[in-house]
């Protein structure tokens, strides 16, 4: 049985990973501060035997021993990250710093939940992992898009002087189940909006671009990258685009939301354009997002019915 340390476990991603290597048989350990996790999402864990659970703020050093640690604590929501900077900025670098150490003491894998946000509002379509990105540093994404490029840095510099095998999942746009209702995302603000009758808040003119991932096919790909000695940085995602505007009527339509468009200021720096080229995740770990966005979004839509319900 693989010990599987996950910091994060309590938000949307981290509970999803949770659920799906708890059944694949191993034990999980999680970690989190609540900073946008909720506990609701570790109701199901916590009277089983192979669960175990930590609150803990991973800007300060944590000793745990594990086979595996996959690295996802972090505010990801920019309505989040952005309440406060410097924690998400710290969350990010001593995280990992963290996280790093652990594994270099220990021996165990290391995966670090990066982002696309790393290519920041890019100039090349699709992105792929060749690119640089174009990061405003001084922005008010900065403290995220940043901070994970500084993790980025840190993990290739460990890898060259220690040895270490650690990972880089660069994700791109992921939605699902556990989402927090009061997330601030695009798919769970539209979606709640939808179903409560209230107006569908589009940003700018709505003609940015996202391409979503349902999260069973982000586990896949996360799970397969840390299997892997791939230590080249990784797009993980689903090309399936839709401009912002498209995606709220597409909202609409299956939610049969009577719910009215209402335009609102572009946030600075909002990327134009996002759609992940997966080829590399194709090619070395033989990924394929199978989800039809239909399917995810209406898993999605009932999985925010009995939320709300629940309020
Ligand atoms: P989320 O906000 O639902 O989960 C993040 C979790 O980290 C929360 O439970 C939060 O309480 C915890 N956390 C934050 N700061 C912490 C700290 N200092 N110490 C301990 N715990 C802390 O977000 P998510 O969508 O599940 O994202 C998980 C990871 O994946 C993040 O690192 C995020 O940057 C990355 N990511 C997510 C997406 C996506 O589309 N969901 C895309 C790109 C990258
Ligand atoms: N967005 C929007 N209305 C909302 C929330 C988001 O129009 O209520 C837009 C946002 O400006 C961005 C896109 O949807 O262009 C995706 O935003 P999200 O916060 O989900 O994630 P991002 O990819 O920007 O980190």
């Amino acid at each position: 049985m693989k010990k599987i340390l996950i910091t994060g476990a309590a938000g949307f991603i981290g509970s999803n990973l949770t659920k799906r290597l708890l059944e694949e048989g191993n034990f999980v350990i999680g970690l989190d501060n609540f900073y946008t996790g909720q506990k609701e999402n570790l109701k199901p864990f916590l009277n089983n035997k192979n669960y175990k659970f930590f609150e803990h703020n991973v800007i300060e050093p944590y000793d745990i021993e594990a086979d595996e640690i996959y690295n996802l604590a972090c505010p990801a929501s920019p309505i989040h990250y952005q309440k406060d900077p410097i924690f998400t900025f710290k969350t990010s670098v001593f995280g990992i710093i963290n996280a790093l150490e652990l594994s270099k003491k220990t021996g165990a894998k290391l995966l670090q939940a990066s982002t696309s946000e790393v290519y920041g509002d890019a100039k090349i379509y699709p992105q792929n992992e060749k690119y640089f990105g174009n990061v405003n540093p001084n922005g008010i994404r900065a403290c995220y898009d940043e901070g994970k490029r500084a993790a980025e840095t840190l993990i290739c510099d460990y890898n060259r002087l220690y040895g270490l095998n650690a990972k880089i999942a660069r994700i791109f746009n992921t939605y699902g189940e556990n989402m927090d209702i009061k997330d601030g995302r695009v798919v769970s603000n539209f979606i709640v909006q939808a179903l409560r009758g209230e107006d569908i808040t589009i940003y700018g003119e709505g003609n940015q671009s996202r391409s979503f991932c349902y999260i069973s096919d982000l586990l896949e790909g996360l799970i397969l990258l840390m299997k892997s000695d791939v230590t080249e940085p990784v797009n993980l995602g689903n090309p399936d685009e839709f401009t912002i505007k498209d995606f709220a009527l597409y909202i609409l339509d299956l939610t049969k939301s009577s719910s009215k468009c209402v335009y609102m200021p572009l946030p600075l720096d909002d990327p134009h354009k996002r759609k992940p080229d997966i080829s590399c995740a194709k090619t070395k770990l033989g990924f394929e997002p199978k989800v039809k966005i239909e399917d995810g979004i209406k898993n999605t839509i009932e999985y925010f019915k009995t939320r709300i319900d629940k309020q």
